[in-house]
């Protein structure tokens, strides 16, 4: 979130409500079940976001192999508060806050709030390597996937036109930083793209050339789950081909050659970065409220730290407890159940006028799991951990479930059931937006500049 405001207008058209008004910060997974379970009750909500869509970011992977449409995993805000006269949505970033005047300053103006609430998730983090932050490609939201998808289809078409099988090895290398459910995912679709897929598309390359590496710092894949799982998730990679690099700590990457601290590079043009994330960062926050990774420190009632009134849920807040003394992970099922808690109380507190009462946030840990490729994953439940088909199936249903939209939830299945029969996800399209000429952004621009 940026620094100095430039829309200094109050936000327009937002209705006289003589309820309490709550600002919500970002339409994620908190941000969204905060304002839907707030819909029809007695505040007025205005949900903020910087995007006018939802993003089901744990199928990422699957948009960026070619797997899913962007638009099966994203589902627009507009549509889901059709029928919710409290909730108003406005496409906006939020920039800074005056704490002291309830003021939050957006993209498209200032808005005063009786509660703030920021929900506003994480980007990728690269440690401070400008490098990498330049030449790798991150996948933190739906646009980042289809770029990947786009790079990779590209350099394979590209890889077609080169003369050396040096050339050709870079082009068609991918190299995946970060052993987590993310890098695990990607690692496993692009071995099987690899299998199946890619040589039928270009019968004229070596595809003994082509290697994917997943690459992880510490000593084991999929940090958070069981051991077991760990050690699984690396047999199946394995299995599929996937050259599986731990304790190898990336320092640089030039667009072209990936170094190491400890081992010899590996050269490729597609270095695709899931190695870390940060909070996003909102402006006008005491620093001593912030901790690690860009977190906001928070009580155990979401109540950001020196605040009577402002609130962070999710990826964004640094809740320590018994159990989690370094903050609760950052997945979507902390995200959900501090929304839900959040919800909960902000009702009690209206109804009381007592916000010393509520209820003390306690995470419900529901398992984890990662899926590695066809018919592979690997699940921990609070008491079984179990891999292979069944942990697949109980994957797809999973995420099948938590999909946003009855028309996304019947297209991913579809989707899935064909790829499944068919061994080839049909969306390889390599659709680029077409660059806007200076003048057009001018053009566009008018309005803003001199409003008449
Ligand atoms: C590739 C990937 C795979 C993942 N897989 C899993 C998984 O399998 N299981 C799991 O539990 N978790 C997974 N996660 C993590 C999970 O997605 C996050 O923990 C979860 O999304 C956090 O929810 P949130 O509401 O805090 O933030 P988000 O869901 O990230 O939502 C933040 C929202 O804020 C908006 N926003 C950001 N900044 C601003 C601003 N300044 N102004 C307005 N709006 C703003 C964004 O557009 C976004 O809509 C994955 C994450 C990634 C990136």
């Amino acid at each position: 979130m940026k620094n100095a405001p430039i829309a200094v207008d109050f936000i327009q058209n937002l209705p006289q409500s003589s309820n309490p008004r709550i600002v919500i910060i970002g339409g994620g997974f908190a941000g969204l079940k905060l304002a839907r379970k707030l819909a029809h009750k007695p505040y007025q909500i205005v949900l903020l976001d910087k995007n006018n869509y939802h993003q089901f970011q744990p199928l990422f992977y699957q948009v960026a192999t070619s797997g899913l449409e962007p638009s099966a995993i994203s589902f627009p805000l507009r549509k889901i508060f059709h029928k919710t006269s409290n909730v108003h949505f406005r496409m906006a970033e939020a920039l800074s806050v005056d704490s002291t005047a309830q003021i939050l300053f957006t993209s498209v103006g200032k808005i005063s709030y009786d509660y703030l609430v920021i929900a506003a998730g994480a980007d990728t983090n690269y440690f401070g390597i400008e490098n990498i932050r330049k030449n790798a490609i991150p996948m933190k939201s739906v646009s980042e996937a289809l770029y990947i998808r786009n790079r990779i289809i590209a350099n394979y078409e590209e890889a077609l036109n080169t003369l050396t099988d040096d050339a050709a090895e870079e082009m068609m290398n991918v190299v995946i930083v970060g052993g987590g459910p993310t890098g695990v995912e990607l690692a496993g679709a692009l071995a099987e793209m690899k299998k199946s897929v890619l040589p039928k598309d270009y019968p004229e390359l070596n595809f003994d050339l082509m290697e994917v590496y997943l690459i992880e710092a510490s000593s084991q894949l999929l940090n958070g789950m069981s051991e077991a799982s760990s050690e699984k998730a690396k047999e199946y990679l394995t299995r599929l081909g996937v050259n599986v690099m731990t304790k190898a700590q990336v320092v640089d990457y030039d667009g072209q050659k990936v170094s190491f601290k400890n081992h010899a590079p590996i050269f490729t043009k597609t270095l695709l970065w899931a190695a870390g994330i940060k909070a996003n960062h909102l402006e006008g926050l005491e620093e001593a409220s912030y901790t690690k990774g860009g977190r906001l420190i928070t009580d155990r009632f979401n109540r950001v730290s020196s605040y009577q009134n402002i609130f962070a849920l999710g990826d964004v807040a640094y809740m320590s407890t018994e159990k989690y003394p370094n903050g609760h992970p950052q997945v979507a099922q902390v995200a959900i159940q501090q929304a839900k808690n959040l919800a909960d109380n902000l009702l009690l507190w209206r109804k009381n006028n007592d916000v010393s009462s509520g209820e003390k946030f306690v995470y419900k840990d529901l398992g984890s799991m990662a899926t590695v490729g066809r018919k592979l994953a690997v699940v921990d439940l609070p008491i079984i951990h179990f891999n292979g088909f069944f942990a697949w199936i109980t994957w797809l249903f999973i995420h099948l479930m938590a999909i946003v939209g009855v028309k996304n939830k019947v297209f991913i299945f579809l989707d899935w059931a064909w790829n499944y029969l068919s061994f080839d996800p049909s969306l390889r399209l390599l659709i680029r937006p077409r660059k806007v000429k200076q003048e057009e952004v001018s053009e566009l621009l008018e309005p803003i500049k001199n409003p008449s």
